[in-house]
C-alpha cells in the first residue's frame, strides 16, 4: 500500500531529524514534482518549516525561528529551576552510594551549564528576539542535547549500581525530565527529539546494564512514551509553525500595503476623496482643499462633476460625461482626467475611485484618489506641440500633415465630395544657396519660402515642411484649374529672387499634384499620385506644375524600378563601356573611338544609355557613373598606342560639378594618360544651366590640352551663338542630318553651310551616324573631317575594330575635300 504523500514526508522528517539531523529532506527519494507539491501545501510547509525547511524566504524564516527560540526560552527559569531542584534531589542520595568527588563533579558540570543558559537568558530576558539566524537555532539544539546526555547519566549509573531508592528516584527523574524536556522544547522540534531520544536510549541501556527482571514489559513501555512524546512535539511543533507562516505572511503583507499608503501620502500632488450616496464630496482632506482653491463649505455643497465643469474645454466636457456615466452605473474607475478651475487657472486631476456600499449592499458613495496631473500635461502637450512643429519654419510638419490629411479625407469621403487635392512642392536651386552661402542662408531662404506660401495658401490649403527643401499644402479646390492656379501660385511665387544679406538667390520651385477619386482613397495613395506628378514635373524640366495623369504611374514606376536595378548594377560593377571607331575623311583610318557605356539588364537585356543616362542623371549617380567611364576608358585607350585618341561624353550635371576639373586631371594622371589624347563631348544644354562658369571650365580642360566637342550639333536651341561664345575643338553633326543626305533637297546645303561654318571658326567636324555608302561620298566631297556610324562599324569593346572598309577601297573613291588640318585655318 502506497502512503499518502505527506504522510510520508512526515515520516521521513521525524526519522531524518532524529537520526540525522540537519539533513535536506527531498533528497531522501524525492522527485522535483513532488517537491513542488510539497511546497505548495500549507500543513506540508508548516510542518517542514518547524523543522527549520527552508520553505519560507529568509526573512520570514527567521521572524518563525524567533518565535521558536521564545517559545523555549519563556520556560527557561523553570527548566533552570527544574534542574536545579533534581541536583539537589540525586545529591544527598547519590553521595553515600559514588564517590563524592564524581557526585560533584557531575553537579557542578550540570549546574555549570544550566548557569550558562540562566545567565543568557537573565542578559537578554527584557529583549525581544525578533529574528533568529540558524546557527542560534542549531545552538538551542546543541544545548538541549549537552543537557541531556548529562541527565542520562543518571539511570545508568543507578541501574549499574542497583541501589533501590536510587533506581526509584533515578526512574523517576528520567520520566519527568524525558516528558518535561520534551514538552518545553517543543517549538523546537529536533531539539526535543534529541533531548527524547538520548534520554530514551539511556533508560534501555540502563534496563540492561541493571539486568532487570521484567525488562521486556519496561522497555515497550518507554518506547510508548517516547513515541507519544515524539508525536505530540511534532504535531504540536506543527501547529506553532501553521500559525506562524499565516501570522508572517500576513504581517509581510500589511507591511507592504502600509509602505504602499506611505508613500502615495507623502506625494503631494495626490489626495483622496470622498462622496456620500448622492455625490456630494465628503470628509475633504486639507489637501484635497488646497488643491481646489476652494473652502470647505463650498466643496461639501459640490459634486465631482459640479468641480469638473468649471472649466469650458472639450476634452473636461468629456471627462464629465465619462464621470456621470460611471456614477450612474457604479462603476469602478480610473485615469477619467478632469479640468478644474483652481482661482482661475485650469488645473488637471486624474481621477480613480470605486463605489462603496455598507454591510446591507446599499450605495454609500465613491472613495478614490485625485492626483494634479497639470504639469505633466502641459509638458506633453509641449511634447505633442514639438513633434507636430517644423522647427524652423513654424509651420506643420510631415507627420502634423499626414494628421491632418487623414482627417480631411475622411470627411470627403464621407460627404462624397471630390475636391481635396493635395500638393507636393520641392525647391529647385535651394542646394546651390546652402553649398555657395552656407546653412544659416539656407535657412533664412526657407523661412521666407514659407512666408511667400503662406500668404497664398492661407484660406485654402493647410501647409507643412516636410524637410530639407521639401513642402506640402493640401486644401479643397472645385475643379481641376483651379488647383492648376493654386499649383502655378505656388510656382510663381518662388520665382522672385530671395534677397539674403545682399545677395539675391534665385529659387524656384516644381510641384506635383494630385486630387482625391471617388472609389475609397487613402492619403498614401494620393501622396503617391502628387509623387509620381512631382517626379515627372522634375523630370520635365522643374520650375513648372503638374497634375498627375494615370499614364504617369505605369511609366514612373518602370522608371524607379529600373534606378534601384541601375545603381545596383553600377554598385557591382555590371557597367561596360564599348568604343565606336571614328574615321578621317581623308586617310579612311581610324582617328578617334567614342566611349559609349553599356548596361544589359538581367532581364530587359541591352538597355540603351538614352534611357538609363537620364534616371542615373536623376538618380544623382552620374557624377560616380561618369568619372568610372571617363577612368576606365582612359585606362584601356592607355595600353593601346596606336588609337590616337578616345572621345568621353559628359552628361550636363557633370560638367555642372565644380570638382569636374580636378576629376578629370587626377584621372589621366592616375592613368597616366596623356591630355591630348582626350576628347571631351558636351551638348548645348551645358549652356543652358550654366551659371558662369562653363566658360571657365572650358579653357580650364583645353589649358591642359583636353579637346572639347560640341555634340548633337543642329539638335539644340542657338547652336550658332554658342560657337561664337565659347571656345571649342570639334562639332560632331547630329545623325537626323546626315540622314537628310538624299532624302530631302536641301539637306546635303544645310551640312555644307554647317562645315564651312566650323572651318571658319577653325572647328573640326565630325559628321554621326554614317550608315550608308552614298552618305560617306557625299560628306567626303562636302570636306567633313571625319565620320562616325555603323558603316565603318558598330561600337565594340574593342577600342581599335574597323569591320566595313579596307584602305583600297578607300583610296578608289572620289577625293576628300576635307582640308589637312582645319585647326590652323581658324580665322575668328
Ligand atoms: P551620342 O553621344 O550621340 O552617341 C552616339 C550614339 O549614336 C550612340 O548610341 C551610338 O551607338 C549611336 N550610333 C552611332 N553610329 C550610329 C549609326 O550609324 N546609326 C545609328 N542609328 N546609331 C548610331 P548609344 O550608345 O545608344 O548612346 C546614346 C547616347 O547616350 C549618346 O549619344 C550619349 O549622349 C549618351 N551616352 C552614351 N555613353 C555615355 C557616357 O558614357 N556618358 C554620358 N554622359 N552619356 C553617354
Ligand atoms: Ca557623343
Ligand atoms: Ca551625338
Amino acid at each position: 500500500m502506497r502512503l499518502p504523500l505527506h504522510w510520508k514526508t512526515v515520516f521521513q522528517t521525524i526519522l531524518v531529524a532524529i537520526f540525522m539531523p540537519g539533513k535536506q529532506i527531498w533528497h531522501s527519494g524525492c522527485e522535483d514534482g513532488d517537491r513542488a507539491y510539497f511546497a505548495q501545501t500549507t500543513p506540508i510547509r508548516a510542518f517542514l518549516l518547524a523543522f527549520g525547511y527552508p520553505i519560507v524566504d529568509e526573512y520570514l524564516a527567521r521572524k518563525i525561528r524567533a518565535a521558536q527560540i521564545r517559545g523555549i526560552t519563556r520556560l527557561t527559569p523553570f527548566t533552570i529551576l527544574a534542574n536545579i531542584v533534581n541536583v539537589l534531589v540525586i545529591i544527598p542520595i547519590s553521595l553515600p552510594i559514588f564517590p563524592a568527588f564524581y557526585v560533584f563533579v557531575w553537579a557542578a558540570a550540570l549546574i555549570g551549564v544550566v548557569s550558562y543558559m540562566g545567565w543568557h537568558w537573565f542578559k537578554g530576558r527584557s529583549k525581544r528576539i525578533e529574528t533568529v539566524s540558524r546557527k542560534a537555532l542549531a545552538g538551542a539544539v546543541k544545548h538541549a542535547t549537552v543537557l541531556s546526555v548529562f541527565w542520562a547519566m543518571v539511570p545508568i549509573a543507578a541501574f549499574a549500581h542497583g541501589d533501590t531508592n536510587l533506581v526509584w528516584i533515578a526512574s523517576c527523574i528520567t520520566i519527568g525530565m524525558l516528558c518535561a524536556g520534551g514538552f518545553a522544547l517543543a517549538t523546537v522540534p529536533h531539539a526535543a527529539f534529541r533531548w527524547v531520544v538520548i534520554l530514551y536510549s539511556a533508560s534501555v541501556i540502563s534496563l540492561v546494564v541493571g539486568d532487570v527482571p521484567q525488562i521486556g514489559p519496561l522497555t515497550f513501555l518507554l518506547t510508548c512514551y517516547a513515541l507519544v512524546i515524539i508525536g505530540s512535539t511534532a504535531s504540536a511543533a506543527w501547529l506553532f509553525a501553521s500559525h506562524f507562516l499565516v501570522e508572517g505572511e500576513l504581517d509581510q503583507r500589511t507591511e507592504l500595503i502600509a509602505l504602499l499608503l506611505n508613500e502615495f501620502e507623502e506625494k503631494e500632488s495626490d489626495w483622496l476623496w470622498e462622496t456620500d450616496s448622492v455625490g456630494q464630496l465628503r470628509n475633504i482632506s486639507d489637501r484635497f482643499l488646497h488643491a481646489s482653491g476652494r473652502t470647505q463649505k463650498a466643496l461639501r455643497s459640490m459634486r465631482m462633476m459640479d468641480l469638473a465643469y468649471t472649466v469650458e474645454d472639450n476634452d473636461a466636457r468629456e471627462a464629465v460625461i465619462e464621470l456621470q456615466t460611471v456614477y450612474y452605473d457604479e462603476q469602478p474607475f480610473r485615469d477619467i482626467v478632469i479640468g478644474v478651475d483652481v482661482n482661475s487657472e485650469v488645473r488637471w486631476w486624474s481621477l480613480a475611485g470605486r463605489p462603496v456600499y455598507d454591510h446591507r449592499g446599499n450605495f454609500m458613495g465613491y472613495r478614490g484618489v485625485a492626483s494634479d496631473i497639470t504639469e505633466t500635461r502641459r509638458a506633453n502637450a509641449l511634447i505633442e506641440h514639438m513633434a507636430e512643429r517644423d522647427f524652423l519654419t513654424g509651420i506643420g510638419n510631415r507627420s502634423w500633415f499626414l494628421k491632418q490629411a487623414e482627417t480631411l479625407l475622411s470627411e470627403q469621403l464621407e460627404s462624397g465630395q471630390e475636391t481635396l487635392t493635395l500638393f507636393l512642392i520641392d525647391l529647385d536651386n535651394f542646394k546651390v544657396v546652402n553649398d555657395t552661402s552656407g546653412h544659416p542662408a539656407g535657412d533664412e531662404v526657407l523661412k521666407q519660402v514659407t512666408s511667400r506660401f503662406k500668404a497664398i495658401s492661407q484660406g485654402k490649403t493647410i501647409l507643412a515642411r516636410f524637410g530639407g527643401d521639401e513642402f506640402a499644402a493640401l486644401g479643397q479646390f472645385v475643379s481641376e484649374q483651379a488647383a492648376e492656379v493654386f499649383a502655378e501660385g505656388l510656382v510663381n511665387v518662388t520665382r522672385k529672387p530671395f534677397r539674403i544679406g545682399t545677395r539675391d538667390f534665385a529659387i524656384g520651385a516644381t510641384v506635383g499634384f494630385a486630387r482625391i477619386r471617388k472609389d475609397r482613397d487613402t492619403v498614401s495613395d494620393l501622396m503617391r499620385r502628387s509623387d509620381i506628378a512631382l517626379y515627372k514635373a522634375k523630370e520635365s524640366g522643374r520650375g513648372r506644375a503638374l497634375a498627375f495623369e494615370n499614364e504617369m504611374e505605369l511609366e514612373v514606376r518602370e522608371r524607379r524600378e529600373l534606378e534601384s536595378d541601375l545603381r545596383e548594377a553600377f554598385e557591382f560593377n555590371k557597367l561596360t563601356v564599348e568604343f565606336q571607331p571614328i574615321v578621317g575623311a581623308r586617310s579612311g583610318q581610324v582617328v578617334s573611338s567614342e566611349v559609349l557605356v553599356r548596361w544589359i539588364h538581367p532581364e530587359r537585356g541591352d538597355v540603351s544609355p538614352d534611357v538609363f543616362i537620364p534616371i542615373a542623371e536623376h538618380a544623382g549617380l552620374i557624377l560616380p557613373l561618369g568619372s568610372w567611364v571617363l577612368k576606365h576608358a582612359c585606362s584601356v585607350a592607355a595600353q593601346c598606342p596606336d588609337l590616337q585618341s578616345i572621345a568621353v561624353n559628359l552628361s550636363p550635371i557633370q560638367f555642372m560639378d565644380p570638382n569636374l576639373v580636378e576629376m578629370v586631371s587626377s584621372i589621366l594622371t592616375e592613368t597616366g594618360f596623356p591630355a591630348d589624347r582626350l576628347v571631351l563631348e558636351i551638348t548645348e544644354s551645358v549652356f543652358l544651366k550654366d551659371v558662369g562658369s562653363a566658360s571657365h571650365k572650358l579653357e580650364q580642360l583645353r589649358d591642359m590640352g583636353i579637346r572639347i566637342a560640341l555634340d548633337d550639333f543642329g539638335t539644340g536651341y542657338s547652336s550658332l551663338s554658342y560657337l561664337r561664345q565659347y571656345k571649342f575643338d570639334k562639332i560632331k553633326i547630329d545623325k537626323s542630318f546626315v540622314d537628310e543626305i538624299g532624302e530631302r533637297s536641301d539637306g546635303l546645303a544645310i551640312i555644307s553651310a554647317v562645315i564651312a561654318l566650323a572651318h571658319n571658326l577653325g572647328l573640326e567636324v565630325t559628321a554621326e551616324g554614317v550608315e550608308r555608302q552614298f552618305q560617306v561620298d557625299a560628306l567626303r566631297t562636302l570636306g567633313c573631317d571625319s565620320m562616325q556610324g555603323y558603316y565603318f562599324g558598330k561600337p565594340d569593346p574593342n577600342p581599335l575594330k574597323i569591320t566595313h572598309i579596307k584602305k583600297k577601297d578607300w583610296e578608289d573613291r572620289a577625293p576628300s575635300t576635307a582640308p589637312e588640318n582645319p585647326g590652323v585655318a581658324s580665322v575668328s
